[in-house]
């Protein structure tokens, strides 16, 4: 059961791990009954989805862009958007920060950080993830709450945790200049705990909740 996978999960993390529900291509039938056992940071990965589900179930769910953001679409998510996790370009950053500023908020941002082995994952290096974290001073309607990132998909748990420990000591070194810095995104169903055990704060469960995707 949905409920009891939640359960399990949470009972094995630390109050101090963010647990976000993944809930893209599942009903929002699914959604309440996890929202009932009482979850209440729910992760989307396309804009469409996540407007459509916020604009239909409760109010107090804190909801997550979990995915690519392109920047034309911004505008349908600066209205009510907790945490974007998939920030990888100044200009995104930008478009964030114009858009929060129409709906006189401040959107909390993540900083994707490319750690995997594959071509195709997106991401910032560490320079670039320095030059936009400067940027950022100057735009008042965005904060930078930490970094994200996604893991090689392998089972070779030396490599995923190696990633993972890359991702935590950029982490570091930038907390050293930047104190607004909290949240370290990593981990999915099938490597939270090996992200908790390299300083994960904030882990990304869908599959081990919600069950399998079609
Ligand atoms: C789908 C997705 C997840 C969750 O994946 P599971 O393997 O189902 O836990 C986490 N993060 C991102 C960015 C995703 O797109």
């Amino acid at each position: 059961m949905i409920s009891e996978n939640l359960k399990n999960i949470l009972s094995n993390i630390s109050d101090e791990v963010t647990l976000v529900a993944v809930s893209k291509t599942k009903p929002n039938s699914a959604i309440m009954e996890v929202y009932h056992a009482g979850q209440r940071v729910f992760g989307e990965n396309k804009v469409q989805d996540l407007a459509a589900k916020a604009e239909a179930l409760p109010k107090d769910i804190q909801w997550h862009m979990i995915g690519h953001l392109q920047s034309n679409k911004v505008k349908y998510i600066a209205p009510f958007v907790a945490l974007i996790h998939g920030i990888d370009s100044l200009k995104l950053l930008k478009e964030v920060n114009k858009r929060a500023a129409q709906n006189n908020r401040v959107i909390d941002c993540l900083l994707q950080i490319h750690i995997a082995e594959e071509e195709t994952k997106f991401g910032l290096n560490e320079v670039e993830a320095i030059q936009v974290l400067n940027a950022a001073d100057e735009l008042k309607n965005v904060c930078i709450k930490g970094l994200m990132g996604m893991a090689t998909n392998t089972a070779d748990e030396s490599v995923v945790s190696k990633e993972f420990a890359g991702l935590k000591q950029l982490f570091t070194k930038l907390q050293t200049t930047n104190s607004q810095l909290k949240i370290i995104s990593m981990g999915m169903s099938s490597d939270y705990p090996l992200a908790i055990r390299q300083g994960s704060t904030m882990v990304r469960v869908g599959s081990a909740i919600f069950g399998s995707r079609n």
